[in-house]
């Protein structure tokens, strides 16, 4: 027997329209691509956002229509979000970091009607346009008569804009429609593309909203560091207005100082971002003998939180929070939430338990599998192949016949993770970095933690290497601080934090670690770079 409830979809628009009744006062600052802070409450913010849909309706852009935007987190590129989702088209963003060939090819095989993009990027965009058959209007991010000299004849967005009425009668459709869509950054083969629903995302944003998900609260002062253009910026332009939170873009400044000074200035309390950015702005307070203002808690994913910025945060009183997710799970799967009283505790006490990705958010389901598929316990031992299900979690790839999943219905992620008796999960390796000796595998990000606890190393990346008795063994790569620094000693400071079948069997140094267009290391690159190291 069905329940006799209202069936009212679950729309984008819906967190708009209560954003807006809810906290119309409440600000959103942004540091501007064209220089200086723009400011605006969220009712303004609406008011733009309805300006745009009839200016894309005007365009032709409708329902089930691509557009592609290239930009930095800004107030025009969350008015973007909204607009396209509210009339039933798809927002394409795309990772400027992808380089021309990767980005033609998604926008291509997205079939992008528009191109929205800011500034900085013209250059990317005026090299795409020659591949970009479908592509009908570019405008660029900026105020009129500001646009970049190229061939793109592009409007300014601002006078797309200007004179709209500033409401908009938001159609109704149904919840699964798609509202946005983002590319795998193709570190394994060609970029896939994940489309978004507008159902999927809404019941995501619900549940980061969560005391015990992000655990952020209204009076929270969020910047999103991690970008819009690549996964949502993990869901928070969409979190953020529901909870009703002051919001602080940070455009293109993504440098120490210019994040410090909007940490500080703006009363930033939640901050979120890749390990690399937090890598960045710590060494920058450091040199600097600055603080970190009101910053509260870094919410750190994207790859895997290390000990040395737990300590180096914790110093200034800031915690790390880490979670987990992927393009392909809209992108939260885990937050690893503290319980209660956990801050009581002192530093050393409180790693371990931090190092873990967590354990799944609410309507996510988790499980590790052997070779053969088989399911392993929750032991904190047996390592497996981690799969997921949920209702924000991919069934199949845009343009895709097949399925995504496996024969029952789950979604291999690729990570390589165990489970602890308390649930918390914790992931170990990608599937294809997992370095395997003699029947064993040995977790690289366990090496990686343990080298980047070490003061002259910048960077670090454990590698199998092919092993005439044990198949791999693992090879460490670091990034030095100092090139004199002692290798030697670097290895044994290494491998006294290790188990012994993890001990490491040599380590070199680069000039540089090659670091990918999410911010993580690209060991694809650092495996070429390195083609004819034989381990001793
Ligand atoms: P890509 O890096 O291929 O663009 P995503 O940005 O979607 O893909 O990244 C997803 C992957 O990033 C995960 O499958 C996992 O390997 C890694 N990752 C994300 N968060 C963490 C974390 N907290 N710890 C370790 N790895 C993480």
């Amino acid at each position: 027997m069905l329940g006799l409830m209202q069936d009212v979809p679950l729309l984008l628009t819906d967190i708009l329209r209560h954003a807006l009744r809810n906290a119309p006062e409440q600000q959103i600052v942004t540091r501007l691509v064209e220089g200086g802070m723009h400011r605006y409450t969220y009712r303004d913010a609406g008011k733009r956002i309805a300006q745009l849909a009839h200016a894309l309706t005007e365009m032709g852009i409708g329902m089930g229509d691509r557009v592609g935007v290239i930009g930095w987190n800004t107030h025009r590129q969350l008015e973007l979000y909204y607009a396209l989702a509210g009339i039933g088209a798809v927002c394409h963003t795309i990772n400027p970091r992808l380089g021309p060939e990767n980005a033609g090819y998604v926008m291509a095989h997205a079939g992008d009607k528009a191109v929205f993009y800011d500034a900085t990027f013209a250059p990317l965009a005026a090299g795409l346009s020659p591949y970009l058959k479908s592509v009908e209007h570019y405008v660029e991010l900026c105020p009129e008569g500001q646009t970049s000299q190229n061939d793109l004849k592009a409007k300014s967005y601002e006078a797309l804009i200007a004179g709209k009425p500033e409401e908009f009668n938001w159609p109704s459709f149904d919840e699964n429609t798609a509202c946005a869509m983002c590319y795998t950054s193709g570190t394994t083969g060609k970029p896939k593309g994940v489309l978004y629903s507008h159902r999927a995302l809404v019941l995501q944003s619900l549940v980061s909203c969560l005391p015990t998900s992000l655990g952020c609260q209204q009076d929270d002062v969020c910047l999103p560091v991690v970008p819009m253009f690549h996964v949502n910026a993990w869901g928070i332009p969409y979190g953020a207005l529901l909870l009703g939170m002051k919001l602080v873009m940070p455009g293109p400044g993504l440098d120490g100082a210019s994040l410090h000074e909007l940490i500080v200035k703006e009363g930033v309390t939640y901050a979120l971002g890749v390990p690399t950015v937090w890598l960045n702005l710590l060494a920058y307070v450091e040199e600097n003998n600055l603080d970190f203002g009101k910053l509260k808690y870094s919410l750190i994913g994207g790859s895997a939180l290390t000990e040395y910025l737990i300590r180096g945060y914790d110093k200034y009183g800031v915690r790390c929070r880490q979670g987990w997710g992927m393009t392909e799970m809209s992108p939260i799967g885990t937050v690893n939430m503290e319980p209660p009283g956990f801050y009581d505790k002192p530093v050393d006490e409180r790693i371990e338990f931090m190092l873990r990705q967590g354990k799944p958010v609410p309507f996510v389901d988790m499980r590790i599998v052997n070779e053969k598929g088989e399911v392993l316990p929750h032991d904190g031992k047996a390592e497996g192949h981690l799969q997921v299900r949920g209702p924000w979690i991919i069934k199949a790839y845009y343009g895709s016949e097949e399925s995504a999943l496996t024969k029952d219905g789950w979604f291999d992620t690729g990570d390589v993770a165990v489970i602890h008796p308390n649930g918390q999960m914790q992931i170990t390796d990608r599937a294809k970095d997992v370095i395997k000796s003699g029947g064993e595998w040995i977790s690289s990000i366990d090496i990686e933690n343990a080298a980047l606890n070490h003061p002259e190393v910048v960077q670090a990346a454990a590698l199998g290497m092919p092993h005439p008795k044990w198949d791999e063994r693992p090879l460490l790569v670091v990034q030095l601080k100092n090139k004199d620094a002692d290798l030697n000693e670097i290895k044994e400071f290494v491998n006294k934090q290790l188990p012994k079948i993890s001990h490491v069997d040599d380590v070199v140094a680069v000039d540089e670690i090659p670091i990918g267009a999410t911010g993580k290391v690209l060991k694809t690159k650092l495996r070429e770079m390195l083609k004819d190291y034989v381990l001793p």
